[in-house]
């Protein structure tokens, strides 16, 4: 017999339970992936491709390849069964809204449609409150749960994927040559291993420093599944700070799965209502709000597709709370340049900042300007990202407006001029 492992967001061949579970199972194992043509252009097109390409090669060292179909997933994930003969449909079990209702649509069809997990650590789910509810809404005792919870075993590639006869591969569309971060699993296991003997230990101390840098920027990797995430959370297990933050990404995509309207709805205090200012927008977007903090993230954005989370931070708290606009107009341009933009840690995230997600911390003290002071010190990360300010020394380049003039070509401050931040 023969089964379909669909891939979508995890795109490797290490820790795969899906195609493991198809391998062990069936005589023939049709690996496929199917491109959305609604995909946009841009850069994390670009990073899927060549994610697509390094999972084909995987494939193949094994005596498999990778099906690539373009249309809708379940129209072509069908006519691919129908071709094969396929009696079963092996994947990853996802949590947005888009990705449940495909899920649906695939167990609704007559083949049987089997759900791994391998997205989170935990699958969303498994814990649940003991004090009731479906979900954790609070991340410390979803974190006390969650580091306590008996993990499943991390899987080993499979040695040989068989593939039926004749079938055809059909073409990749041609992948963008690969920039700093390429796409695939192989950069993003040399990348891991790099960080985990490397950049580990210092990342307590370290992952705030904005100019410093010194975060993994594995993230890309992760939501394209590129690595798995058990797989390094265990390798990871003595770096307490870092698995936290997988931890994170774990507590967000179980807040997705039980409200799946995360990236449209508020999650909590659904009447908040939010100023509409195109132009603000507009300056927010092009890095150009006279705030340098705030501009040399957005700047990060534009040039790298990556922002640092300390800056997502600010900038996210400047549009929430200094412009008064809609957290959904940051978050849908965060969507559109992050590489490892993706529905649940965007819209978690942008809902925690602004207060309307779960777990919401106090928004007291959190002076724009201190921030800038503290985590970039001696200004070099807004030197990095803003080149009209190249030229002011230190510090003095988080407060442009003091100097005798405003350096040519940037802006006076959108939000007014008093010292707040
Ligand atoms: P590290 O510090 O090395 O952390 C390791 C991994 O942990 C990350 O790769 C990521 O998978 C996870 N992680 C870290 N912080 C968080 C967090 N706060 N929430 C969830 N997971 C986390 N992350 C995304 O992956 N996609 C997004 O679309 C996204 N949007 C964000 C929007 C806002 C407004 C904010 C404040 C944060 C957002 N984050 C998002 C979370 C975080 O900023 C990034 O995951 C992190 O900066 C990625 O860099 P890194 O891999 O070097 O992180």
């Amino acid at each position: 017999d023969t089964a379909i492992v669909l891939f979508n967001r995890d795109l490797r061949v290490h820790d795969h339970p899906a195609l493991s579970a198809a391998c062990a199972r069936a005589a023939h194992v049709v690996p496929l992936f199917v491109l959305d043509p609604a995909v946009p252009a841009g850069g994390r097109r670009g990073f899927l491709l060549q994610c697509l390409a390094g999972l084909r090669d995987a494939l193949r060292e094994r005596g498999g390849d990778l099906v690539v179909r373009h249309g809708d997933v379940v129209a072509e994930t069908m006519r691919l069964a129908a071709e094969t003969g396929a009696t079963a449909v092996h994947a990853g079990a996802d949590v947005s809204a888009l990705a449940r209702r495909r899920e649906e649509r695939l167990a609704a069809e007559r083949v049987e449609f089997v759900r791994h997990p391998g997205v989170t650590v935990v699958p969303p789910g498994d814990l649940r409150p003991s004090g009731g509810g479906d979900h954790y809404r609070v991340f410390t005792p979803y974190w006390n749960a969650w580091r306590r919870h008996r993990r499943r075993p991390v899987l080993p590639p499979p040695d040989q994927v068989r593939l039926p006869a004749g079938l055809a591969p059909g073409e990749l569309p041609p992948h963008p040559a690969a920039g700093d971060l390429p796409g695939g699993e192989r950069p993003a296991r040399e990348r891991a291993g790099h960080w985990l003997r490397h950049g580990l230990t210092g990342y307590g101390d370290g992952h705030d420093d904005l100019a410093g840098d010194r975060t993994s920027r594995l993230s890309p990797y992760l939501r394209f599944g590129c690595l798995s995430p058990l797989e390094l959370a265990c390798r990871a297990a003595h770096g307490e700070d870092f698995v936290r933050q997988l931890c994170w990404r774990d507590f967000h995509h179980q807040v997705t799965y039980a409200f799946p309207r995360i990236n449209r709805e508020n999650y909590r205090r659904k009447e908040r209502r939010w100023r509409h200012d195109r132009d603000a927008l507009q300056a927010w977007e092009a890095g150009m709000t006279g705030l340098p903090i705030v501009d040399a993230g957005m700047r990060q954005l534009l040039a790298e597709g990556w922002m640092h989370n300390r800056a997502r931070l600010i900038v996210a708290t400047y549009l929430i709370g200094r412009l008064g606009l809609d957290w959904r107009d940051g978050a849908r341009h965060f969507f559109e340049h992050l590489l490892d933009g993706d529905v649940a840690n965007n819209s978690g995230n942008w809902q925690w900042v602004a207060g309307t997600g779960n777990d919401t911390r106090p928004k007291r003290g959190f002076n724009l300007l201190r921030q800038a002071r503290r985590y970039d010190p001696a200004g070099d990360y807004v030197r990095r990202y803003v080149p009209e300010l190249a030229g002011v020394p230190g510090a003095r380049v988080h407060e442009p407006w003091r100097l005798p003039s405003l350096p040519a070509g940037y802006p006076a401050r959108l939000d007014g001029t008093d010292d707040q931040g």
